[in-house]
């Protein structure tokens, strides 16, 4: 079978491998669609080698099952869904209270395992996956279905933990709308009834927010943090959402967020705030406010977006590659050109 494999710094090439053998508890699952994530482009450009042998891409995968480990109950051949994105030990004291994305075996600072990052992923014909990572989609178009398994998951998560902050009335602010930042806006509009703040360096994407249902579009620049403050009476946004992961947006949102307000650092970007337990005067960190380093999602949260999706409250804006173009794929979301989320159909 073909897939997009990694093969070192900054190479990205599709190779003929064999379709995967599956064990007592797994299923092969025929792709359909596979999203493609900065967190791919995190570890292409990764300055040095981490593994001998090339590495299979994708952890945004939806497909149908082609064949059922001996041990498997209760899957169909030919079902379809997507696949939840953590690989983990299931028995944990963190993965059974449903917090599979902080699973014990992972360590303190480490990612569970995790396809296309650690594991031989789905931007291929073909994978292998525990069967308990399969999540039924019904009828949804794998296209669509693909970005749901990280971007939505990945934006759902990082809400769902705000969601004290996030009061009808109040105002969230999502930083950076690609393929996360547009659906994060869509997830505020259905569960929340806050005002929506987009925010982006370029015009383009402050459209597709608008499209998304964005109140509100700020193109960034010098006064951004003014104008959110202007916008918001002076007290700052009550939930800001990092999705670029930067020193200028971590300060940005140390700038704005509200007393008591939610600063959610969404995914593997960077960014170092200044945060300080001092009196809050000028600009400061206010009275209150929380700040989360957000990774991935739970199994119960890919559920929930899943239903979004389904009740048509979820549009992934796509755009669709052969799987033969994903290294062009690659080559336009790191020069920041895809509108939404690149996807590679094999
Ligand atoms: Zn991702
Ligand atoms: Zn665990």
């Amino acid at each position: 079978m073909r897939a997009l494999q990694w093969t070192g710094p900054e190479k990205v090439q599709i190779n003929d491998i064999p379709v995967p053998d599956i064990g007592p508890t797994d299923l092969l699952v025929k792709v359909g669609a596979a999203g493609v994530c900065h967190s791919d482009l995190t570890l292409v450009n990764f300055p040095i080698q981490l593994r001998e042998d090339p590495l299979t891409l994708g952890h945004e995968i939806a497909g149908s099952i082609e064949a059922i480990g001996s041990d498997v109950n209760g899957r169909e051949i030919g079902e379809r869904g997507v696949v939840y994105l953590f690989w983990t030990c299931g028995v944990c004291r963190e993965c059974v209270s449903g917090n599979e994305n902080v699973c014990l075996a992972a360590g303190r600072v480490a990612m569970p395992p995790c396809p296309g990052l650690t594991i031989e992923g789905g931007m291929s014909e073909y994978v292998r996956i525990p069967a308990s990572a399969f999540v039924p989609i019904g009828d949804l178009d794998f296209i669509q279905a693909a970005p749901v398994a990280d971007a939505a998951l990945t934006a759902y998560h990082a809400i769902r933990g705000a969601r004290e902050a996030l009061r009808p009335g109040g105002t969230a602010v999502a930083i950076g709308i690609g393929g996360l930042g547009h659906v994060a806006v869509q997830i505020l509009n259905a569960i929340s009834g806050v005002r929506v703040i987009a925010v982006d360096h370029v015009p383009e994407k402050l459209a597709l927010a608008a499209d998304c249902g964005a109140d509100l579009g700020i193109l960034s620049g010098d006064d951004t943090a003014e104008q959110i403050l202007y916008l918001t009476g002076g007290r700052g946004a009550d939930a800001v959402f990092d999705f670029v992961g930067a020193d200028a947006t971590a300060k940005l949102a140390c700038e704005t967020v509200a007393p008591n307000g939610a600063y959610r650092m969404v995914g593997i970007g960077g960014g170092a705030p200044e945060i300080t337990a001092g009196p809050a005067g000028g600009p400061g960190w206010p009275w209150g406010a929380t700040v989360r380093k957000s990774l991935g999602g739970t199994r119960a949260d890919l559920h929930a977006c899943v239903a979004l999706a389904q009740a048509g409250k979820l549009h992934m804006e796509v755009e669709r590659f052969d799987l033969a173009e994903g290294p062009e794929a690659f080559r336009r979301l790191d020069a920041g050109q895809i509108r939404g989320r690149a996807v590679l159909v094999p």
